[in-house]
């Protein structure tokens, strides 16, 4: 049943260091009605993605901050309650940025962000994760940035993460003969190698972990797909192989915190003895491409060649606490929130 009240989370502050509970003010409002071309969503699922962290600093990136007052900018997945547009009716399902609020109101403007979740698709959340941005993520940072061949070794870093656990596994659906993590707990260690079939998987506390990455595979990465940054891409870099690709994915160690010194890298110039490359990428790069990968991503799940782990909260109330996860290393595999 349609309620006649909305429940948001606005930014009240900026935070300057890990995010919580204090930077967010709930405020209570009517469920907007629809215009003529556009739509009103139930939101049913968050996501949570590190760069949310990013958007509430007030600096130019590749997307606007999130102004103070402002609902908070994150994806998710819901179901068209009202709509005045054509295309899409009550009942269509879902999936762009919804914001951490319980209904959103859809502009003409925003329609075209808008993707809709096939019906045949029995987890709707899945839009979120595996065959979502973090899916995508991976395939394409795997596949067009690292470009794993038939008996590379590979290194995952924060591997037991939504994006890593994927890429791991594209690596070696690609043929990649070794595939190496590395994780914060000694459970998201198991499960990486138990259920996602890593080779073997590296603490990131170890104070040795660029000896102990030499361990893992004495010839060196032939890829490196690198979530974290700072001291962890240094020990990376340290054992790349000769003609090495390092894709960069994200840099969640710097906590996208812009205050926070920059790191030095000390073997970068490896990447010249080494004749190795490091690229950056964004998924959205790829857009043209997103309904094929999310073909060959499907099919891998329903393969069984792809798990993937999902770790749920429920309420809006708790999506700070959702968001600051993944910067403690709360999550093991994708982090949602379903609204109840
Ligand atoms: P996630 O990996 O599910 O969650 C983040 C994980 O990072 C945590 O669970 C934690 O695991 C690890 N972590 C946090 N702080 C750390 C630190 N200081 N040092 C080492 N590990 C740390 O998150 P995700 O959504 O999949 O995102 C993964 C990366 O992909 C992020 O860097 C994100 O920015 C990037 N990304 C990039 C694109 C793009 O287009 N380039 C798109 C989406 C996401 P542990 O317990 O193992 O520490």
């Amino acid at each position: 049943m349609l309620k006649t009240r909305n429940r948001s989370l606005v930014l009240r502050e900026r935070p300057t260091g890990e995010v919580g509970d204090e930077h967010f003010e709930m405020v209570e409002g009517p469920v907007p009605t629809p215009r003529a071309g556009e739509v009103v969503i139930r939101n049913e699922w968050l996501s949570f993605d590190p760069a949310q962290r990013g958007w509430m600093n007030d600096v130019r990136s590749y997307a606007p901050p999130v102004a103070i007052g402002e609902v908070m900018r994150a994806y998710g997945v819901g179901m068209i309650v009202a709509s005045e547009h054509a295309d899409l009716p009550v009942g269509t399902r879902v999936q762009g940025q919804l914001g951490w609020q319980e209904y959103a109101h859809i502009p003409p403007g925003g329609i075209g962000e808008l993707t809709i979740v096939p019906p045949e698709i029995a987890h709707p959340e899945t839009m979120l994760g595996v065959l979502g941005l973090t899916g995508l993520t991976a395939y394409f940072g795997m596949l067009m940035v690292g470009i794993p061949g038939v008996g590379d070794t590979v290194l995952v870093t924060a591997a037991a993460g939504a994006t890593g656990s994927i890429a791991g596994q594209i690596a070696r659906i690609n043929g990649a003969s070794r595939v190496v993590g590395t994780a914060g707990t000694a459970e998201k260690r198991a499960w990486v190698c138990e259920v996602a079939g890593f080779d073997e998987c590296l603490d990131h506390y170890d104070d040795d972990v660029r000896r102990q990455l030499r361990r893992a595979a004495p010839g060196g990465y032939d890829v490196v797909f690198d979530n974290v940054g700072g001291s962890l891409l240094d020990a990376a870099l340290f054992n790349i192989a000769e003609r090495g690709r390092i894709a960069l994915c994200g840099s969640i160690s710097t906590g996208y915190r812009p205050e926070r010194p920059a790191i030095g890298l000390h073997y970068y110039q490896l990447l010249t003895t080494r004749r190795s490359r490091m690229e950056g990428f964004l998924v959205t790069d790829f857009a043209d491409q997103f309904d094929r990968a999310r073909g060959d991503l499907s099919r891998w799940v329903d393969e069984g060649k792809i798990q993937a782990s999902q770790d749920v909260l429920t309420g809006l109330e708790r999506a700070p606490t959702g968001l600051a996860r993944l910067f403690s290393g709360g999550n093991l595999g994708k982090q949602l929130l379903r609204l109840s």
